[in-house]
């Protein structure tokens, strides 16, 4: 015989706002993270073509150690390569080092960088900068970003650059050609380099981090170029899912010859 149905209680009144009827405060939802347009193995063979075509490729700032290459990307904002390697090069045989440079003084400093850019206020923050090393990191270029983000004229790109360069940290530097580039073809769509950088660490496998960030610029400035993608000289062309494209037929690959593979790197 069938058990009568037990009377169950009766439901408390849900309470508005959750739909299990607690009145636990509603939270914000979390942000939606942007996804790449690509699988894992498209990513892979996408990088894998990348070095083969540049096995090293190399910044151009030329630089002696740490503090230099801080110092010289610190200058290279909105200065080409060439213009601060040609300030720098007298700059740095005077001073190498935050006790030198710091000795040398702003008015020196300037003297040396007067052809860069935003010179009196660029020099204004290698002497202060190298005078927080001295005081806050005994004379030494930091390897945490915090701390190197805490330094005058510092910020998350010059950063990112110099962990990956001085330090061989898997650091995304997302400079005009990357954040084309990721939301162009669908690599890693964002609003924000912040967003692009986020993601490109996300889906660019490890091995690959090292030389990356150079990979996407020279791509970005040699062939998906700003006004228009040279795809037929692509050698992505059958991966890539942009809009703008205009062959599916990739590029011969092979190892370009080592001056066109590094020419007019800008970190
Ligand atoms: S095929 Fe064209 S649009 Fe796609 S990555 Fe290559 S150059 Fe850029």
């Amino acid at each position: 015989m069938r058990k009568p149905k037990e009377k169950s209680a009766a439901a408390p009144a849900l309470l508005p706002g959750r739909r299990d009827g607690s009145n636990a405060k509603l939270r914000p939802r979390a942000a939606r993270q942007p996804a790449t347009a690509y699988s894992a193995a498209d990513i892979e063979e996408i990088f894998h073509r990348f070095s083969i075509q540049r096995p090293e490729p190399k910044g151009e700032l030329e630089h002696v150690n740490a503090f230099t290459l801080l110092v010289a990307v610190v200058l290279s904002a909105q200065a080409t390569d060439a213009g601060v390697n040609k300030a720098t090069r007298a700059l740095f045989a005077a001073a190498d080092t935050p006790e030198k440079m710091a000795a040398l003084g702003e008015e020196k400093v300037g003297d040396y960088i007067r052809t860069i850019g935003l010179w009196r206020n660029k020099a204004k923050n290698v002497i202060a900068l190298s005078n927080a090393l001295i005081t806050d990191f005994g004379g030494k270029v930091p390897g945490e970003r915090e701390a190197l983000m805490s330094l005058p004229g510092v910020g998350r790109k010059t950063a990112n650059v110099v962990l990956n360069m001085a330090f061989g940290q898997p650091t995304m530097a997302v400079d005009t050609h990357i954040f084309r580039i990721g939301n162009r073809i669908g690599l890693a769509p964002g609003r924000t380099p912040d967003e692009v950088e986020a993601t490109l660490v996300r889906i660019i496998p490890e091995k690959y981090m090292r030389h990356a960030h150079h990979w996407l610029i020279l791509h970005g400035r040699y062939v998906c170029k700003a006004r228009k993608p040279d795809c037929p000289a692509c050698v992505i062309a059958d991966i890539c899912k942009s809009a703008e494209k205009t062959t599916d037929i990739p590029a011969p690959l092979a190892p370009l010859e080592p001056l066109e593979a590094t020419r007019q790197i800008i970190v």
